[in-house]
Order: structure tokens, then C-alpha cells, then sequence
């Protein structure tokens, strides 16, 4: 029995207790934002940023959120993946095909992920276009740039709407699976589209360990396995990861303005008291049967959106 201590941000604890959501235990444990108990694995997040895993499967329940930094394992038996240092020299300079995805934390909407190539000729136009980490762009800003780099550079998107989503989860795929296959479809996609040129380098943004990551790829017809690399924050690492997030959160902003105009009202991001709010509107002004193809029904925010419909209080 292992435990695994992962040091993450406070966006991904938020997104790990949706995900844990039926898991959740009541507990309250000090300074921890949620603990939650799966079958061989009990889960504890702290305020500090730190996770614990402790049981049998720790270092799998672990691997589907982060790598553990040597120092801070307390059990042997991790297996290495790519850590920056792993990275072929240079590679931000380099022509590579990005990969990232929005979506996975959202209660309202799709996963999209999004995979595109970047030339190495092309770093400084997307530079002055404006293309850095999404995380430090609202909006406004993504949609303005991504209109422009869309047609500059070659990309596959691929969108897992809710009724999809839901229909796999509970077919008992993890969130993992999905994006795995959905990166490796996207990746595969823009390949095609360039070839016979090849990239230097593949550089997808990090949500499970390299290991990990093939295993949920296990019987695809294909993968793309050449030049893969996977850093953890690549969107700082090159420009071809921060255009791919742009033109996920591009399609993700554009299909969360569809669901508001079928719902008749502004659907919030997140997943965040305001979204318990909405969908219990949604509920009421449409009725249940509306939810799957809006949610990610598996969140604890669907018990917590029926209470509020219960209580009357939305
Ligand atoms: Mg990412």
C-alpha cells in the first residue's frame, strides 16, 4: 500500500472534486477542500495545493492527475514520465503539433480538445498576435485571436458533446479514456492534414502520465506515438499548445452560447454554485430529461441542482 502526495492548482483540486463527485465524503478534514473515497484509493486536497492518495491503486488514481516529483513520493515505485527534463533541447523553437483541452472541469458543455501545428517561421507572428498562455486571456481576447490563427494554422478539433460524454461515463470510461482518445484522434487529424510534412516534435499538455496515456489508447486503430512528448503547463513551453488551448476554449465559449440560446438564458462556466442555479432552471423551465444533453451529469452539482428543485429555491 502506497501513498502519493501530487502538488497541484487550486483550478485542477476544483475539477478532481467534480470528478469525484458521487465519491465525495462528508467529512471534514482541516485545511482540506474535499476528500473523496474510490474503490482501493481515499483522496484528501488540501488548501495548500497538496493531494493525497493512500491505498491500493494510489499510484493509479494519482497518475490520472499529475506526476509526483521524486521528492515529494512516499513510496517507491512511480514510474518515471516526462518531466521538463525530458523535453528534447530546444523544442520551443522547434515545428510542433500542440495539443490541449478545455472542458473537463465545466458542469455546463462539451469537452473540446484541440490539436495545431506551429512552424517554427510562424513563432513570431503568433507571437505578435497575441497567442500566451489562455489562462491569462478572458474571453473577449481568445475569441478575437483564435478568429485570426484559424485560418493561418492547420488544427483538428474535436468536440465530446454532453449526450456523448454522458453516455461513455456511464458505460464506465474514465475522463482519462476520453481525452486520451480524443488527443490521439485530433493529433492523428492534423498529421493527415500536413502531411507529408512531420512535426519535430508533439507536445500534448499533460493530464495523465505518458504510461497512462497509451494504456487508455490500448486498441485504437491508430496512435501517434512518434516525437509525443507531455509536459505539464506546455502552454508555456510553445506557442503551439497556447494556440491549440486558444481554439479549445474558442469552441468551448462558441457551443456554451449555443446551450444559452436553446436555454433561453446565460449558461455560467465552472462548476460553482451558480451552475447548481442554472441548471435547476433549466429543470424547471424544461424538465429533467433536458439535463444530459447539457451537463456532465456524473458532478455532484446534478444531486445539488435536484435539491434545489426539491426545495423550490433556484
Ligand atoms: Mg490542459
Amino acid at each position: 500500500m502506497g501513498n502519493v502526495v501530487l502538488n497541484l492548482d487550486m483550478n485542477k483540486i476544483i475539477e478532481m472534486r467534480n470528478y469525484y463527485g458521487k465519491n465525495l465524503l462528508d467529512k471534514n478534514i482541516p485545511g482540506s477542500v474535499f476528500a473523496a473515497k474510490t474503490g482501493g484509493c481515499m483522496v484528501t486536497a488540501y488548501k495548500s495545493g497538496k493531494v493525497l492518495f493512500q491505498g491500493n491503486d494510489s499510484e493509479k488514481e494519482a497518475s490520472r492527475w499529475g506526476t509526483a516529483s521524486p521528492s515529494s513520493k512516499t513510496s517507491a515505485g512511480i514510474t518515471k514520465s516526462a518531466a521538463k527534463g525530458d523535453l528534447p533541447v530546444g523544442i520551443s523553437q522547434m515545428s510542433v503539433i500542440g495539443s490541449d483541452e478545455v472542458g473537463t472541469g465545466d458542469f455546463f458543455g462539451p469537452i473540446t480538445v484541440v490539436s495545431a501545428y506551429v512552424k517554427k517561421e510562424q513563432i513570431p507572428l503568433l507571437k505578435e498576435l497575441g497567442v500566451r498562455d489562455s489562462k491569462d486571456l478572458n474571453d473577449e481576447k481568445i475569441i478575437a485571436i483564435a478568429k485570426v490563427i484559424k485560418d493561418i494554422i492547420p488544427f483538428s478539433l474535436m468536440t465530446l458533446k454532453n449526450e456523448k460524454y454522458n453516455q461513455v461515463q456511464q458505460s464506465g470510461m474514465s475522463q482519462g479514456k476520453m481525452k486520451a482518445i480524443l488527443h490521439n484522434q485530433a493529433i492523428l487529424n492534423v498529421l493527415d492534414k500536413i502531411s507529408p510534412e512531420k512535426p519535430e516534435a508533439i507536445l500534448i499538455d499533460q493530464f495523465v502520465q505518458g504510461s497512462t496515456y497509451y494504456q487508455h489508447l490500448k486498441g485504437q486503430k491508430a496512435v501517434a506515438k512518434e516525437n509525443v512528448y507531455f509536459s505539464t503547463k506546455a502552454e508555456g513551453i510553445h506557442l503551439a499548445v497556447a494556440a491549440a488551448s486558444i481554439l479549445a476554449r474558442y469552441a468551448f465559449i462558441q457551443y456554451i452560447d449555443k446551450l444559452s440560446d436553446a436555454a433561453g438564458f446565460r449558461i455560467p462556466k465552472g462548476a460553482g454554485a451558480q451552475v447548481d442555479v442554472a441548471a435547476a432552471k433549466l429543470i424547471m423551465s424544461k424538465g429533467r430529461d433536458i439535463l444530459p444533453s447539457f451537463v456532465k451529469l456524473h458532478f455532484a452539482n446534478t444531486d445539488k441542482a435536484n435539491a434545489l428543485v426539491n426545495k423550490k429555491r433556484y
